[in-house]
C-alpha cells in the first residue's frame, strides 16, 4: 500500500550505515515512525527534506508483513530558517516539540494538532523578537486541544464572563472562578490571576500564535501566567519540565 501526504518532520535519526528514521507528524495519521532506506547517503533522493523542522510532502510505502513505513519520495514544502540560524528561536521551538511529544495527541485530534504546531513554527519564524513566554502560551494551547485545560473566559461555578476583572485559578479542579466565587468545597492550590495574567491565558486559549510572540506583558503578569499554565500541565498532564526535557511529574 502506498499514499503520499504532507507531514512535518521533528526528529530524524541515523540506523545502520547510511538509513535514516524520520519521526513525522501529518494532519491525517498523526505521530509515526518512517524509514528512509539510504537516506543518510543518498541525499539527492530527498533533496535536504530530512531535517526536523521541514514542511514535506512524502510519498510512503506501507509494507504488508511488518506493518512498517518507509518512504519513497519527498518533497520540500517549506523550511524555516530564521529559526534554525537564531538560538533563542530554535531553543524554543525545540521546547514546543518536546512537549507535543511528551503529551500524545491521537488521530482524531492530528488535524488540529496538525495546524498548531504548523501556526508554532511560522510564528516563531516571522516574529521580530518572539516573547520568552511563546512555549508557556503552546502548553497551555495544546493541553486545550487535549481536552486537560480549563476555561479561562467566565466562572465555572456562576457562568459570569471575566471581562476586566480578576480570577482565581483552582488547580486540582482544573476551573478558574470568579473571586466571588471562590469558596467552593476544594481545598487545594490556588492561584490569583489579576486581569493582564488572566488575558494572556485567554490568548493561549484561543488567540494567534503571532499574538503570543509579540505579546509584552508586565513581569508580575508573565509569573501568574507562567505559573498558572505549569501548575496545570503538572496537575492534569503530569507533566514538568526540567533539566531540557519534559518529564513524569
Ligand atoms: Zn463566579
Amino acid at each position: 500500500m502506498e499514499f503520499s501526504e504532507q507531514a512535518l518532520v521533528l526528529k530524524v535519526g541515523r540506523f545502520r550505515e547510511i538509513d535514516a528514521w524520520v519521526r513525522l507528524f501529518s494532519p491525517v495519521r498523526g505521530g509515526y515512525t518512517a524509514f528512509a532506506f539510504g537516506g543518510m547517503k543518498s541525499r539527492r533522493r530527498f533533496l535536504g527534506c530530512l531535517d526536523p523542522l521541514n514542511h514535506v510532502r512524502f510519498k510512503v510505502r506501507r509494507s504488508g508483513r511488518g506493518g512498517y513505513h518507509c518512504l519513497t519520495e519527498a518533497r520540500l514544502l517549506d523550511a524555516p530558517t530564521n529559526l534554525r540560524h537564531d538560538p533563542p528561536r530554535l531553543g524554543m521551538a525545540i521546547n514546543c516539540l518536546k512537549f507535543f511529544e511528551a503529551v500524545h495527541i491521537g488521530p482524531q485530534g492530528a488535524a488540529d494538532a496538525y495546524a498548531l504546531l504548523r501556526a508554532m513554527l511560522a510564528a516563531l519564524e516571522n516574529a521580530s523578537a518572539p516573547a520568552a513566554l511563546f512555549p508557556l502560551f503552546f502548553r497551555a494551547r495544546l493541553a486545550t486541544l487535549h481536552g486537560t485545560f480549563p476555561v479561562c473566559d467566565r466562572c465555572a461555578v456562576c457562568g459570569r464572563p471575566f471581562g476586566d476583572d480578576e480570577a482565581v485559578c483552582h488547580v486540582e479542579a482544573g476551573r478558574l472562578t470568579c473571586p466571588d466565587c471562590r469558596r467552593g468545597g476544594d481545598h487545594g492550590v490556588r492561584q490569583h490571576l489579576a486581569p493582564e495574567a488572566l488575558s494572556l491565558l485567554e490568548s493561549a486559549v484561543s488567540g494567534d500564535p503571532g499574538a503570543w510572540a509579540a505579546c509584552r506583558p508586565d513581569p508580575a503578569a508573565a509569573r501568574e501566567f507562567s505559573r498558572t499554565v505549569d501548575l496545570l500541565v503538572r496537575f492534569h498532564l503530569g507533566l514538568a519540565w526540567e533539566q531540557g526535557g519534559f518529564v513524569r511529574a
